[in-house]
């Protein structure tokens, strides 16, 4: 039985007219849930949003003990609100605790906390065209104290962004640079699980591609610099000689919800589709001789990110492929159509509120 106290906010927020980009404004209330070493998870609520009041010993602002999700509610052209494969990001979740060593959480419990949410901010998902309620869960640990052990104390948050469309105008292909300095995970470390600080590790070479021209960097493994293993924010495909290949969960790739969902896809359409080991030579030499016809990101932000052009020292690719037939434009029709409601669910990922 869900347990919530619900403490409504007496200054509700204007809300924006029109939704443009992400992550900036924040709906009125929030969900919050206290960990003690005693109690457990205990005293879930709905509260204002507001700012948080922190120790400044909270263990989470020195050693970065801390853990979040991403994931979406979709307002169908019937009105109605949806959420899609919710259960599967609390799961991730509490994997990605284990990780760090932060107490999992109840997934059915948060499943109906972020349902009683969303009941709450209803009016603030968006209807627009390509528009979504973002929502996101993270985890911090609150223990005032500044040895180095898993804290004792941790709180759990789950915020809510309205966010506008990421495509404005069609599927817009983005150029990507092969990362060959920086390193962003290593099989044994945090790669795997989603992590605050794998992010940490990526901004530099995040900032140093975007002042060469590309906006995003694609990671390869840590030990040899040679295999392929993500983009950061999303994992990534290649279709190659009409199979779609993407570097199988090797302990240091975050194991995407979409694509995951993107496998299932592909093999009930039957487009051969490949987890495996991927090298950037495979890549580069597919693009030389014809055979690489699209590559594309997958992450619940974009749904579909098709790359455009692929730098890996003096070596570019570029590819303008991604039409009507592409398997890039395909599944990100099916996928968003399954997420607004367009397209039978027949997988059972919707969660209707
Ligand atoms: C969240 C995330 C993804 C994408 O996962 P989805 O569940 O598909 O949104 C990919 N890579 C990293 C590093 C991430 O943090």
């Amino acid at each position: 039985m869900l347990d919530l106290t619900i403490t409504k906010t007496k200054t509700p927020k204007e809300k924006p007219q029109k939704i443009t980009g992400f992550g900036t404004v924040f709906t009125d209330h929030m969900l919050v849930m206290d960990y003690s070493a005693d109690k457990g998870w205990h005293n879930m609520r709905l509260e204002p949003y507001n700012n948080l009041a922190l120790d400044p010993s909270a263990c989470t602002l020195h050693y970065g003990q801390g853990v979040f999700e991403g994931l979406k509610a979709y307002r169908t052209q019937e009105g109605d609100i949806q959420l899609f494969r919710p259960r599967d990001n609390f799961l991730r979740l509490n994997r990605s605790c284990q990780r760090v060593c932060i107490p999992e959480v109840d997934v059915d419990l948060m499943l109906e906390g972020l349902l009683e949410l969303i009941r709450l901010e209803k009016d603030w998902v968006p209807d627009e065209e390509g528009t979504s309620l973002y929502i996101r869960p993270f985890i911090i640990a609150t223990e005032a104290f500044l040895g180095v052990r898993p804290a004792k104390e941790y709180r759990l948050y789950i915020i809510l962004s309205p966010v506008g469309a990421y495509y404005a105008e069609g599927l817009k292909p983005v150029s990507i640079l092969v990362e060959q300095h920086y390193v962003r995970a290593v099989k044994g470390g945090l790669g795997e699980a989603k992590t605050m600080a794998n992010y940490a590790a990526s901004l530099l070479a995040q900032v140093e591609a975007k002042e060469k021209g590309y906006s995003q960097v694609l990671w390869l493994d840590g030990v040899e610099r040679k295999y392929i293993e993500e983009v950061g924010t999303m994992n990534i495909c290649f279709k190659i000689n009409g199979t779609v290949v993407t570097p199988a969960l090797n302990g240091s790739i975050l194991p995407g919800i979409t694509r995951d969902s993107v496998i299932k896809i592909l093999r009930k359409w039957g487009t051969p589709v490949e987890e495996r080991k991927i090298s950037i030579d495979e890549v580069i030499t597919a693009g030389k001789n014809g055979t690489l016809e699209e590559i594309f990101g997958t992450g619940t932000a974009a749904v579909i990110s098709p790359v455009g052009k692929l730098a890996y020292g003096d070596e570019i690719i570029t590819i303008d492929n991604y039409g009507e037939d592409s398997t890039a434009l395909k599944l990100y029709n099916y996928i968003t159509g399954i997420q607004y409601g367009r397209i039978i669910d027949e997988f059972g990922w919707i969660v209707k509120i």
